[in-house]
């Protein structure tokens, strides 16, 4: 199978071939196409197998369809929660990469640095936001980002980010987005409480194991 095959649009067929890809990995493969559909899905895949490319192409699809739609403006249209600084922060470089040939800006915030940077930066209006929840939290308490024009949820490693204790705080930014979107959630392992997360906030989900 082909990038091609999957439906994936030229500029992100450009990016994907320039950095080497030249095939997609079994989730890619199998979620690609869940995803375009507009579907919720639960991915159990570990790290390594491409899972970043497996949500953030068809993601960037999904928006750069609608670039030029009237209500394109200044508000978050995927939002991307990550446990942890060096995972956002890879997450951000997949979609910088993969995003080359679109005009869909992205960026990253995460706590343990100064706030203020962050914030010009939203002030200028962000298509997708890679976040930890804390500090998206924080940031949203300040009126410094809204969430009301979310479009796609994607919750990574969410097994760790429960691990880390993060269950209410990712409660509280699912309920901050409208209730009508698609979410995505990716899991090296499902135990328990991702299930159960899953069942409470995902919308009979198609269910990918890799
Ligand atoms: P991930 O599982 O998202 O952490 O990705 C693991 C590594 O695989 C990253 O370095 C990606 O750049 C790379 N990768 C993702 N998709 C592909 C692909 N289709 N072909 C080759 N490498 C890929």
């Amino acid at each position: 199978m082909s990038f091609k095959d999957l439906q994936l649009n030229k500029p992100l067929r450009r990016a994907v071939a320039e950095a080497g890809y030249d095939n997609p990995t079994l989730v890619q493969e199998k979620a690609i196409p869940a995803i375009l559909d507009k579907k919720d899905v639960v991915v159990s895949a570990q790290t390594g197998t491409g899972k970043t490319a497996a949500f953030a192409l068809p993601i960037l699809q999904l928006l750069f369809d609608q670039q030029d739609a009237p209500k394109r403006g200044k508000k978050i249209k995927a939002l991307i929660v990550s446990p942890t600084r060096e995972l956002a922060v890879q997450i951000a470089k997949n979609f910088e990469t993969y995003s080359t040939y679109t005009n869909l800006r992205t960026t990253v915030v995460f706590g343990g640095t100064s706030v203020e940077p962050q914030k010009d930066i939203l002030k200028k209006g962000v298509d997708i936001l890679i976040a930890t929840p804390g500090r998206l939290l924080d940031l949203h308490k300040q009126t410094a980002l809204h969430l009301d024009q979310v479009e796609v949820l994607v919750l990574d490693e969410a097994d760790l980010m429960l691990d880390m204790g993060f269950i209410d705080d990712v409660r509280k930014i699912e309920r901050l987005c409208p209730t009508e979107k698609q979410t995505l959630l990716f899991s090296a392992t499902i135990p328990h409480k991702v299930e159960d997360l899953a069942k409470t906030i995902l919308n009979n989900p198609e269910r990918i194991l890799v």
